[in-house]
């Protein structure tokens, strides 16, 4: 069976990851096994540059192997697209989510519910032997909840809104897995993992 190594060690991703390609002959690995090396620099300004990044450095770890990796984060409109690809380190690597979450709802405190949309991206590729061999972006559109709400899922999903959903995605239970940023590149993912020969 094929094998698709997930450039992550976030437990989070790895079971939504692996939720979602259930029904796909591919065998999900992850860095788990790999013995410890130098992680890469995230320095692009896009989650795309970002995810080749990953995706090349791994790829070179791991020759001849499918090396999937993704770059993802929150984008609020009302902040000129930030935390952005700096959402895991907004406001330092060391912050708690409880700290951005009252950092985020400051800076939007003047600003309408309206005008408080944003969205998770979600950038995959699969990189193999130095080269890019698939893209693809996933999003859901939501925007930024009045307080944080639920306990489920990670990062900043207790400050995203589903409208689509009702609650926020920590409020979501299960079904996140299926509506997310990283469902519809996952599922793009499976279909062009579905046609590999
Ligand atoms: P990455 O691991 O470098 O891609 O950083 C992604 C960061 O974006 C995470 O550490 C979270 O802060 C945020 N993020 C990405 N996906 C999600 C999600 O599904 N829910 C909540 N936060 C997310």
């Amino acid at each position: 069976m094929r094998v698709l190594r997930f450039a992550t060690t976030n437990p989070h991703k790895v079971r939504e990851v692996r939720g979602l390609l259930a029904g796909v002959p591919v065998q999900v690995e992850t860095l788990a096994g790999l013995p410890p090396g130098a992680e890469p620099e995230e320095t692009a300004d896009s989650f795309e540059g970002n995810a080749r990044i990953k995706g090349l450095h791994y790829a070179a770890r791991c020759p001849g192997e499918y090396v999937v990796s993704e770059d993802s984060g929150l984008e609020v409109d009302a902040l000129g697209g930030a935390p952005g690809v700096h959402s895991a380190r907004f406001l330092g690597p060391d912050a708690t989510y409880e700290a951005r979450f009252a950092e985020i709802l400051r800076r939007l405190r003047d600003v309408p519910e309206a005008g408080r949309t944003a969205r998770f991206v979600c950038a995959l590729v699969v990189a193999r032997d130095g080269a890019i061999l698939f893209e693809t972006r996933g999003v859901i559109e939501g925007r930024v909840a009045p307080a944080p709400a639920g306990a489920g899922g990670f990062g900043y999903d207790p400050i995203f809104f589903s409208p689509e959903l009702g609650c926020t995605l920590a409020e979501a239970g299960d079904v996140k897995a299926s509506v997310s940023h990283r469902a519809h590149a996952v599922a793009a993912l499976a279909r062009w993992a579905g046609n590999l020969k």
